[in-house]
């Protein structure tokens, strides 16, 4: 996926911060993963430190643990920046990060849906999961 299909799918989930702006009461504007800021999009994917602790496990894993991008248009311009030099690592690290986007996103509403939580480390391994299911 590319950054305008990123900020495309990105810029329509409705986090906190949006909700707040269109008028919607929330009754707790922070974020449930890490319950300090408060949740935007640029928080809860990859600034938030519970996020960010299973991106960078998963880039030091997988990735050889070289970026240290904390926003979402440094890590695709750094996964672009290595495409050139390794096809297959770039394709795993753009599956590792629409996977990464995925169960943070659907563990955020688990938490406020369904009043359940899984550790980082069981986000890790559901990620871990689909992205063995996905992989070529
Ligand atoms: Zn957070």
């Amino acid at each position: 996926m590319q950054l305008s299909a990123y900020k495309l799918v990105l810029g329509r989930l409705l986090t906190r911060d949006r909700l707040l702006r269109f008028g919607v009461p929330v009754p707790d504007p922070k974020c449930v993963l890490c319950e300090i800021e408060n949740e935007s999009i640029g928080h809860l994917f990859f600034q938030c430190h519970v996020t960010w602790s299973i991106w960078a496990e998963q880039n030091r894993r997988h990735l050889g643990g070289v970026g240290r991008e904390r926003d979402f248009r440094e890590i695709l311009k750094w996964i672009g920046d290595c495409r050139g030099q390794e096809q297959s690592w770039a394709r795993r690290a753009r599956l590792r990060l629409a996977a990464s986007v995925w169960h943070v996103w659907k563990e955020r509403n688990r938490r406020i849906f369904e009043g359940l939580s899984t550790t980082p480390v069981g986000i890790l391994q559901n990620i871990e999961s689909d992205v063995l299911v996905m992989s070529p």
